[in-house]
């Protein structure tokens, strides 16, 4: 059994890692300020003797002995990080310097859940980890991509400097259950508008495109990144090859929902990526051949009736 720390454990994404640690039989440590989560995602685990849940805001060190640490804590929704950039900008690189100082003191392996939004609005198509990013450094998605560029680089240098065990991942765009109705993302937006009736929005066009990876593709992906060898730290893309533009996304979305809602169109929030596509080579290579194994429509299915129940519960 190993003692195992999870930053931001309460949002959408950690819910999904910590259920999985502790099925796996781990001690599981979920630390979250509940900023852009709640507490709702967690509470079935803590009836569970292998689970403790502390508030507690990473941009303040925290010491616990644990073997392994799983850094996620971070808003990552536009709407929530843009809300209080400078915060955000705080999360990522203070976060990671707390939590690899903690990773140094006790020789602890960290993985870092960095972002596709380090390569910014990509001029290179599918990107490769070796792309270095195309990213406004003062537009509005600046304090996210630039806070965990910085992060990767913490990451490199307290590896290289001082031999911590890291990892680094870039996560694609993920849904499924446990995603926050108001994150205001565009799967969650869409099932939620589409399952009320009203309006679809599409920021311009839609022919803008993203690749969505399911959330246990995901999970499976960081768990095996964390079990690879210390030759090997990344980054690694963790992501589904397959692309759909906005507009096939909401068009699919109210084929599985059966819904009569209108598209319209609203203005194109700044800096917004016309196209994002993981190259996943590295990560068949180097982690035991994973690959996505939840197609689109599946995992849309999943995610439908988890917001159909939470509507209802609302
Ligand atoms: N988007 C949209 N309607 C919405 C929410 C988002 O058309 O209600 C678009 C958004 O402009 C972007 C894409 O969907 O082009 C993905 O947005 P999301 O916020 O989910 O993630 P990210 O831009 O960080 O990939």
């Amino acid at each position: 059994m190993k003692r195992i720390l999870v930053t931001g454990g309460a949002g959408f994404i950690g819910s999904h890692l910590c259920e999985r640690l502790l099925n796996e039989g781990n001690e599981v440590i979920c630390l979250d300020n509940l900023f852009s989560s709640s507490k709702n995602k967690i509470i079935p685990f803590l009836s569970n003797p292998n689970f403790e849940f502390v508030r507690h805001d990473v941009t303040f060190p925290y010491f616990a002995e644990v073997d392994e640490i799983f850094n996620l804590a971070c808003p990552a929704s536009p709407i929530h990080y843009q809300h209080d950039a400078i915060q955000t900008i705080k999360t990522s690189v203070m976060g990671a310097i707390n939590m690899l100082g903690l990773a140094k003191r006790v020789n602890a392996k960290i993985l870092q859940a960095s972002t596709s939004e380090v390569y910014g609005d990509p001029d290179v198509h599918p990107q490769t980890e070796e792309y270095w990013g195309h990213v406004n450094p003062i537009g509005i998605r600046s304090c996210y991509d630039e806070g965990k560029r910085c992060a990767e680089s913490l990451f490199v240098n307290y590896h290289e400097q001082n031999d911590v065990k890291i990892k680094i991942i870039r996560i694609f765009n993920t849904y499924g259950p446990r995603m926050e109705l108001n994150d205001g993302r565009v799967v969650s937006n869409f099932i939620i508008q589409a399952l009320k009736g009203e309006d679809i929005t599409i920021y311009g066009d839609g022919l803008q495109s993203r690749s969505f990876q399911y959330v246990d593709d995901l999970v499976e992906g960081m768990i095996r990144m964390m079990n690879t060898g210390n030759d090997f730290v990344g980054p690694v893309n963790i992501g589904n090859p397959v692309e759909f533009t906005m507009l096939e996304l909401a068009e699919l979305i109210l084929e599985l929902t059966g819904s009569k809602s209108k598209i319209v169109n609203l203005p194109l929030p700044e800096d917004d990526p016309s196209q994002r596509q993981p190259n996943i080579d590295l990560a068949r290579k180097k982690l035991n051949n994973w690959q996505p194994t939840v197609q689109l429509k599946e995992g849309l299915q999943n995610t439908i009736k988890y917001f159909d129940q939470a509507l209802k519960n609302q």
